[in-house]
């Protein structure tokens, strides 16, 4: 089957293996959709099965050999050199190269990715090409900002929307890439693997902040100082840490209506304040602990 490496956004697994199967690709797509949900992933695989000498990617034939490689001649990747816009230059150079007929395939595909960082006059180089593009050619151009792109571009590409993932989804890809996933989480995630991806580096400290959270509920304040040294010693990250805090305790309230949580997330705000303005660090964190316990036993 095609695309089974990539999770989700099964429609569009659909509709490109009907397109696929029934001989009906076209030559402009625009894959458009918020960042860190696999779309340059699904354009990537989307060019090996269009250039596989058996339509699928098979991993076998010359063409799957050379694009696993990283050296297909028939397959270009373009972004940004400078991380601010793709130039006239890198479109022209594009253009240079379809004009000279596949080498290995009967076909060749260049991506654009983050499309939309084309400077207008790369935009409307790029124009001349998607009006006549020749047999042989494929364009994916993708964006997560689609405003940025000219009308006129838009019109001549068929457009894909990919949507975020689910929670179930995000597990899915979490479970396969032995990536550890929190829940409480999944409101930052925002249905992103490239958001899971980056804050998958910090999860050894969230998980030590879920044993700090847990022992709010202790009646012995000791436990709370016991488990807290996480947050004494991680001052470089402590306005992360608040937010984490506070992610979870908006959990909670949502989970259980109880008003103690709209109190600690409260004082979260109120121990940022005080520490932007430079009051002592460790007090804040005292401060911090103490009020948060006395709100968990307030009833
Ligand atoms: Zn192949």
């Amino acid at each position: 089957m095609n695309f089974q490496n990539i999770i989700g956004n099964d429609n569009i697994k659909e509709l490109l293996s009907k397109s696929l199967e029934t001989h009906n690709l076209v030559h402009s797509y625009m894959f458009i959709g918020p960042d860190g949900i696999g779309k340059s992933l699904f354009a990537r695989d989307l060019a090996e099965i269009i250039l596989c000498d058996e339509k699928s990617s098979c991993g076998f034939c010359s063409s799957c050999i050379k694009f696993e490689s990283g050296n297909h001649p028939d397959y270009t990747f373009i972004d940004s050199e400078d991380g601010k816009s793709i130039k006239i230059g890198q479109i022209r150079l594009m253009q240079e190269s379809i004009a000279e007929k596949p080498i290995v395939s009967n076909n060749k595909v260049y991506i654009i990715n983050n499309s939309d960082l084309m400077t207008t006059e790369a935009q409307n180089c790029l124009l001349k090409t998607l009006e006549e593009p020749p047999e042989y050619v494929t364009i994916i151009l993708i964006s997560s900002n689609e405003s940025k792109l000219l009308n006129t571009i838009k019109s001549r590409c068929t457009k894909i929307t990919f949507k975020s993932l689910s929670n179930a989804d995000l597990e899915k890809y979490a479970n396969i890439n032995g990536i550890q996933i929190n829940s409480n989480l999944f409101s930052v995630y925002n249905g992103s693997i490239g958001k899971l991806i980056s804050l998958n580096n910090e999860i050894d400290l969230y998980n030590s902040l879920d044993l700090v959270i847990g022992s709010f509920e202790t009646r012995d304040i000791v436990d709370i100082w016991n488990n807290s040294e996480v947050i004494y010693k991680s001052k470089e990250k402590i306005f992360d840490i608040l937010d984490y805090l506070n992610i979870v305790f908006l959990n909670n309230l949502r989970n259980t209506n109880d008003y103690k949580f709209i109190n600690c997330i409260s004082f979260v705000e109120l121990t940022k304040k005080r520490l932007l303005s430079n009051a002592n660090y460790d007090m804040c964190i005292d401060n911090l602990l103490l009020h948060v316990w006395k709100y968990y036993h307030s009833n």
